[in-house]
């Protein structure tokens, strides 16, 4: 009978198609309460969408992390990026457990005492820039205190703990 097989199927508008209206997603806002694309467009359509936005994330992704890099080593060429680094390191040292050198620093109880604020300051005030420098503590029992840092080369540095 004509109405039992109206009931039974339903023409996809996607690809004209009839097919038994079990192939076809519930759309509680539609006509007959079902979606009029059959479940196999649909989901052809969801992978064809996700298949898109993949290659254009990775490109995003892609674009965005050169840009990120470049703009990290103009940074790290700067002032304050020297400086960052710099504390970054100390931080490590001081703070880290897993920082391989925490066991002469953190683990002998070296603290860092200044912010990364206040390092940069005493920089500028001092007109050090530490750029191929490292950081020597005077005391060598003492913390990292602004008062008892400075930034000498690598030679004179090596030359200061070996006496
Ligand atoms: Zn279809
Ligand atoms: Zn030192």
């Amino acid at each position: 009978m004509m109405a039992a097989l109206e009931e039974t199927t339903k023409i996809c508008t996607k690809c004209g198609y009839g097919k038994p209206t079990d192939k076809f997603g519930n759309q509680p806002m539609a006509k007959n309460g079902l979606s009029s694309w059959c479940k196999e467009c649909i989901s052809k359509q969801v992978k064809e969408y996700y298949q898109g936005h993949k290659v254009e994330a990775a490109e995003y992704k892609r674009v965005h992390k050169v840009r990120y890099d470049k703009y990290r080593q103009k940074y790290k060429q700067t002032l304050r990026g020297h400086i960052n680094s710099r504390f970054h390191d100390i931080k490590e040292r001081c703070n880290n457990p897993r920082h391989p050198k925490y066991k002469y620093y953190g683990s002998r109880g070296i603290k860092l005492r200044f912010t990364f604020n206040e390092l940069y300051d005493w920089c500028v005030t001092n007109h050090v820039n530490p750029r191929g420098l490292e950081v020597h503590r005077i005391d060598n029992n003492g913390h990292y205190e602004l008062d008892n840092i400075e930034f000498i080369t690598p030679k004179e540095h090596g030359s200061k703990h070996k006496e």
